[in-house]
């Protein structure tokens, strides 16, 4: 994660004095804004990172899909992805969203890095191959290369209302039926609904819950909800379809993701932070005494 290798930031507080925080100087703060940093202390304005060794070692850029999807294989393939990701090589990152496309139907589409060869990466991909209809494109090129690639993908704006939470669990096979449920009647005007896996784990997961205020790593991996529109006139009932099926997803899951995030969420500073919502709230008083940096979901 970003907040994994910042190594410094400097922020003007409430009496627009420039504080510099890092491991040594103001640590409270410094941990506090690796996780929880937006919007809530002061203006950041500025950020140090510590960046990777400079390697020349190509990058895999994997992106599958499956032909005939169907509500079915869907379920299918979660089952697959929940039983592959705990022990994944921590070299590999992928998003898998499972959709409901206007013009297109329902299908499976996943994105990624392998930090190795392709031929490694079709191994380490097998369980999804077990799938019928699993088809597969790896490209190696530089880092920087695939980055632009994905990039590519975003268009240059869009209208949707998204979210996500966190899961800690494996799920059942009706859990999974469930999950598929929620994208098979998209609301009016959508054009494109999803459920999408975000993995986390490997390198997430070797710093501590309370390291630093991003609390949720011991997760398997974020489960975001989505649905984009075109016609301002679709706005609300997409808005609503997301907020209907969320309730669902808040059931079976344990936190939500900050930078994913959704308005009237009870006890949203517990659901963003967990166990570090307490600490947080000592930092916000001691750097913003008089809560001059507040937003409806800041820290109070
Ligand atoms: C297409 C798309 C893809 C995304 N993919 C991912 C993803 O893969 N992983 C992920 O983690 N997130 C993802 N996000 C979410 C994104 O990272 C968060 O929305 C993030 O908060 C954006 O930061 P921002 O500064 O651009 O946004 P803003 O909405 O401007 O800021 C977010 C918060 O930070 C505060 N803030 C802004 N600037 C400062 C500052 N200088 N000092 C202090 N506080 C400040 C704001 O007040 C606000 O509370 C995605 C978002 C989009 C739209």
């Amino acid at each position: 994660m970003g907040c994994d290798s910042l190594i410094e930031l400097e922020l003007v507080d409430y009496q627009g004095r420039l504080i510099r925080a890092n491991k040594y100087c103001n640590s409270d703060l410094f941990w506090a804004c690796r996780g929880a940093g937006g919007g809530n202390f002061g203006v950041i304005v500025s950020m140090t990172f510590q960046l990777q060794e400079p390697t020349d070692c190509p990058v895999t850029l994997v992106r599958f899909y499956y032909v005939g999807t169907t509500r079915e294989k869907q379920a299918q393939v979660m089952n697959v992805w929940q039983n592959w990701l705990p022990g994944l090589d921590k070299r590999m990152t992928i998003v898998a969203s499972f959709y409901n496309a206007e013009g297109e139907g329902l299908g499976i589409f996943a994105t990624g890095f392998f930090y190795g060869s392709s031929a490694r990466a079709r191994e380490i991909l097998q369980p999804f191959a077990e799938v019928e209809g699993f088809r597969v494109e790896l490209e190696t090129s530089s880092f920087l290369e695939a980055v632009k690639k994905v990039e590519e993908t975003y268009p240059p704006s869009e209208k949707f209302k998204s979210t996500g939470r966190f899961v800690q669990r494996r799920y059942s096979p009706s859990e999974l039926k469930n999950i598929a449920d929620l994208i098979q009647v998209p609301a009016g005007g959508s054009v494109y609904a999803a459920v999408s896996f975000y993995a986390m784990g490997g390198e997430i997961m070797c710093v501590g819950k309370r390291e630093t205020a991003f609390f949720y790593r011991d997760a398997r991996y974020i489960m975001g909800i989505q649905s984009v529109w075109t016609e301002d006139s679709a706005a609300e009932e997409n808005r609503k379809w997301v907020r209907g099926r969320f309730e669902y997803i808040k059931s079976i899951t344990e936190g939500s993701y900050v930078n994913f995030p959704i308005s009237k969420l009870r006890n949203y500073e517990c659901e963003y932070f967990g166990e570090n919502a307490k600490r947080l709230d000592k930092v916000n008083k001691k750097y913003d005494p008089y809560n001059v940096f507040k937003f409806p979901q800041g820290l109070r």
